[in-house]
């Protein structure tokens, strides 16, 4: 069914043939992940993902994640090993996204991987993303379906915003659960987080030892780009604004309920805060404001990704 936004649609058979079609083509669609909203494209096809860094002014050195069904279409692209099986069967499908070695056969896009020989990959665990896996014979590229550099989408409206008509096809599929993007672990070498998400450095730290070490000689995960996930006004964190007209992002019971104050999580759950922080840093954007302070979010457990974006966010 369409709605006013005539590129947005909800999920049902029709719309699935739909956007299956258009991804046979090599075409893009925007659909709903667990974690943040997804520019899909077909992996296989150069047309598609050459695509995705346009549409989205992705520098071509950030490579994109790679999303299966299963183990069995992956193993068509890399080379798994015993820590990789291991977080599998724990994480998967879900928000854990993983570097590995690619496999010789494999057909993903060079451009895909930026031409390295490693390939991220993840199985996604939302029901509309895997009924369309489901229907495709190729894995989907699909970095999240925002303009490069600014805020991931958590909502149809959110990836309408960003991206305006550029595609022909966002689906709907409400809010985001998470509303933050996946854990990437590199499993090259001795596992390392490249990225901190949804699972947590200790969810990982008790199943084996992980490299802390910060090796600057390799491949850094490019979406440690310095400054990413900004909502396109200044961000000051650990500080209080002076101003009523400046945003103040809070946590936990202690603050009032100010106009200007916007609450990740009155009950102090980083679980909720995570899943707001997107979504708020966009209302206050959206209300106007020209600054946004933010106050000190404990630096544990999912605290220490929702401070890696709000850090890249003040840059
Ligand atoms: P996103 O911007 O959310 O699509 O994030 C994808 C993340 O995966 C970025 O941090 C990329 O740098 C990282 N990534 C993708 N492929 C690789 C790879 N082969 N090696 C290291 N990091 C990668
Ligand atoms: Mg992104």
């Amino acid at each position: 069914m369409k709605n006013f936004y005539s590129n947005i649609y909800s999920f049902n058979t029709k719309v699935l043939k739909k956007t299956t079609k258009y991804l046979n083509q090599g075409n893009l669609v925007a659909i709903p992940t667990e974690t943040v909203y997804g520019l899909a494209g077909n992996a296989y096809s150069q047309k598609a993902v050459k695509n995705i860094f346009k549409i989205k002014k992705r520098p071509k050195k950030n490579p994109l994640i790679i999303h299966y069904r299963n183990i069995s279409d992956a193993k068509k692209d890399v080379v798994f090993n015993k820590n990789f099986y291991k977080l599998y069967k724990i994480f998967c499908p879900g928000p854990l996204t993983f570097i590995l070695r690619q496999n010789k056969k494999s057909k993903i896009s060079p451009f895909a991987t930026s031409s390295l020989k490693t390939v991220a990959i993840r199985f996604p665990k939302n029901r509309i993303v895997r009924s369309i896996l489901k229907s495709i014979n190729f894995p989907l590229a699909m970095p999240s379906a925002n303009l490069s550099s600014s805020v991931s989408p958590v909502s149809a409206l959110d990836v309408f915003e960003e991206l305006k008509k550029k595609i022909d096809i966002i689906i709907d599929g409400g809010s985001a659960k998470i509303g933050i993007e996946s854990t990437v672990i590199d499993l090259t070498g001795k596992p390392r987080i490249l990225r901190p998400g949804f699972i947590t450095f200790n969810d990982l730290n008790r199943l084996f030892k992980l490299d802390l070490s910060n090796n600057k000689s390799k491949i850094k995960s490019p979406g440690m780009l310095k400054k990413h996930y900004s909502p396109g006004i200044p961000v000051i964190l650990n500080k209080k604004p002076k101003y009523s007209d400046q945003a103040y992002i809070v946590f936990g019971k202690k603050f009032r309920n100010n106009k200007n104050y916007f609450n990740l999580s009155k009950k102090a759950n980083l679980k909720e805060a995570a899943a707001n922080l997107y979504k708020t840093m966009r209302k206050i954007k959206k209300k106007g404001y020209k600054k946004i302070f933010v106050t000190k979010i404990p630096n544990k457990g999912l605290g220490l990704a929702i401070n890696d974006r709000l850090k890249r966010a003040s840059k």
